[in-house]
């Protein structure tokens, strides 16, 4: 679990706030209802002992103590109904004490005396902890009609008070953890869903790269801080595209208008290195500037190719046919080039491997792939290109036993510019543009380029590409 994560935090906070106001509230209802019921039986403790004041001491006397004693155990049966009754005289003497209770709750002979001064005109109430529960005990005055003054106290157990709240505090133990767990859950899910419009954006925004930059990201009409950033990213999108196009067409533009006066260039240095009027050396020289034009023209003609690749243009060429036998036909042509360079090429593919795309582009691929293999094998090397079907897809590859590739260089290999040692490709005339066209060109194609190699052993340049539409995808 990701700890650090926002929904975590926010879980966190919230399930700690509400713990806290249940435990507050918890508290706040278990005393107050403590309280509340308390206050209820010694209230009703007190009424019972004003009624024994009332009717049967206040028209007594000391004479009829007993008679109020048997009256009291005859009305009241405090015994039988777990109760306490207990009437003694101002200076503390006993007249009347009701016996054990039939739950033998408490033990009414063990309640201490009232304290003279608790006898208030006003019924006073306590509490008297008795073994394991308690007594609730309201006391009153009383005078009997012969003028003598005797307390009343009647009180009951505490026990099925105790026992009400013992269940509410395991209601509440059990019930608030509950709460908060299943608030918590929902808490969750509500923070993921809130922030599932996030995570919606940030999928987005990792699928748009150069090549798809007029998509947007998903606008959030939340009224708030999502929407706004949304809104920012997307106009901060809009003006990437506007810069990166404008680099687009500023290459395109550039290796457009450099193509003519190079053309013208290299068409007036050739006549000119012909004339017979000229010295050995000063043709020489022309020769050699020659050579850097050219140059010069096919990087531009490159950089051309790339904008127009960039742009996306559709190819007016698409359509269906055997990459096995462009194959074919490309290494043959190349073969003078490989026998120049006393380079073996051996073609390997099988017929029939149909694909849809732009054969002149396609064929570009090769060539690319083909020339790169050629220039990087030393004389008496071996190149084998081969077309075979693997699943579905028309697979071409191009295995070269030369110098390969170190393996830091690997994943730059197809960036434009990109030469693995400037110097040694710059003696066999490279600009670090081919293997950038090759995978401009397979991306339209909708083909995967990938590239295994190793330092003096060679290297294996291996393209993917899907099987046209109608094509069985098995031999
Ligand atoms: P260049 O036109 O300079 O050859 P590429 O884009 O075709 O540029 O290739 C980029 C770099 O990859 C080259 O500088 C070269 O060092 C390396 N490279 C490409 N193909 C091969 C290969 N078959 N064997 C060894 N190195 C290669």
């Amino acid at each position: 679990m990701n700890t650090r994560s926002l929904s975590f935090r926010l879980v966190t906070w919230y399930a700690g706030v509400l713990t806290v106001v249940f435990v507050l509230l918890g508290a706040l209802t278990f005393i107050s209802l403590r309280h509340y019921l308390e206050a209820n039986v010694l209230d009703t403790q007190a009424r019972r002992a004003r009624q024994i004041a009332d009717t049967l001491i206040a028209r007594g006397s000391r004479d009829t103590e007993p008679a109020i004693a048997a009256a009291v155990e005859n009305l009241y049966s405090p015994a039988s109904n777990d109760r306490f009754i207990r009437i003694s005289r101002a200076d503390g003497t006993l007249v009347y004490s009701s016996g054990s209770p039939r739950g033998e709750g408490f033990d009414p002979r063990q309640v201490p005396a009232l304290p003279a001064e608790a006898v208030a005109a006003r019924p006073s109430a306590r509490r008297v902890a008795m073994g394991q529960g308690a007594l609730l005990i309201a006391a009153v005055r009383a005078s009997a009609a012969d003028g003598t003054r005797y307390r009343v106290e009647v009180g009951t157990s505490a026990a099925p008070l105790e026992q009400l709240l013992r269940r509410l505090l395991v209601m509440l133990a059990v019930g608030l953890p509950l709460t908060v767990a299943v608030a918590v859950a929902g808490g969750f899910v509500l923070v993921r869903r809130a922030l599932d419009p996030v995570a919606g954006i940030a999928r987005k925004a990792e699928e748009i790269t150069q090549h798809n930059l007029s998509e947007r990201l998903p606008l959030v009409h939340s009224g708030d801080e999502l929407e706004r950033l949304s809104v920012s990213l997307n106009h901060m999108i809009s003006r990437l595209q506007e810069a990166i196009d404008g680099s687009k067409q500023f290459v395109a533009d550039a290796s457009h208008e450099l193509r003519t006066p190079l053309t013208v260039m290299r068409g007036e240095l050739e006549n000119l290195a012909q004339d017979p009027r000229l010295g050995r050396e000063t043709r020489e020289t022309l020769g050699s500037v020659l050579e850097e034009v050219e140059r010069l023209a096919e990087i531009v003609e490159s950089l051309f190719a790339l904008s127009r690749l960039d742009a996306g243009e559709a190819s007016s060429d698409w359509r269906r046919f055997d990459l096995a036998e462009l194959a074919a036909t490309t290494a043959e042509q190349m073969s003078l080039l490989a026998t120049d360079k006393n380079v073996t090429v051996h073609c390997d593919s099988s017929a029939g491997v149909m694909v849809e795309g732009d054969r002149a582009r396609l064929k570009q691929v090769i060539v690319n792939l083909l020339d790169n293999a050629i220039k990087y094998t030393a004389a008496g090397g071996r190149v084998r290109l081969a077309v075979r079907r693997e699943q579905g897809f028309a697979v071409l590859e191009v295995a070269d036993d030369g110098i390969g590739i170190p393996a830091e260089a690997l994943p730059h290999v197809f960036k434009r510019f990109f030469r693995v040692d400037s110097s040694r490709s710059r003696e066999q005339g490279g600009a670090g543009l081919g293997l950038a066209i090759v995978k401009s060109i397979c991306s339209a194609h909708g083909a995967d380029i990938e590239v295994i190699s190793e330092v003096g052993r060679g290297s294996t340049f291996r393209l993917r590409q899907p099987l046209a539409a109608d094509a069985p995808a098995h031999a």
